[in-house]
């Protein structure tokens, strides 16, 4: 198995059971997302503590592999991390699925990284960036309290 076919594994793997599929029990931040071009919908809730820290995280929605994927992924990693920390990581990710070709966080364990690198090969596919990346634009919005449904049509 080459790494390309063990990505894509992985991301069958978390599409078919995505991890944190579920509402958190009193989340204080949330924001919706939409990707009306694939028909992806996601509801991202968080729970902060009292020093900002990411106490739970999870998702609704619906959506194609890649998007169920990524959000899954997105959610099992962030679990556990500072706000500032979550917004590096979401930029460094961002960066990378657009252009970099690696990922540069040192807030990210060598296997957090591998596991983001799963999601590295839609890069050539711009329709596939727009599922991959729905969910952590609408956990940025959860983050900033945006209160604005994120659609993939109108960013950049
Ligand atoms: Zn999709």
């Amino acid at each position: 198995m080459n790494i390309k076919e063990l990505y894509q594994e992985i991301i069958l793997e978390h599409g078919k059971n995505p991890r944190n599929l579920r509402k958190t029990d009193n989340f204080n931040k949330d924001a919706k997302g939409n990707n009306p071009l694939c028909g992806d919908n996601v509801h991202i809730y968080l729970k902060l503590d009292k020093k900002k820290k990411v106490e739970d995280i999870s998702f609704e929605g619906s959506g194609c592999a890649i998007s169920m994927a990524s959000a899954s992924i997105m959610t099992d990693l962030m679990k556990g991390k500072e706000e500032p920390e979550v917004k590096e990581i979401v930029n460094d990710f961002l960066g990378m699925i657009k252009e970099n070709p690696e990922l540069e966080s040192k807030n990210l364990k060598d296997d957090e990284k591998t596991r983001l690198m799963c999601l590295s090969g839609v890069k050539q596919y711009p329709m596939r960036v727009k599922c991959a990346t729905l969910s952590w634009h609408t956990l940025i919005s959860a983050i900033d309290n945006a209160q604005e449904e994120i659609n993939t049509e109108k960013l950049d």
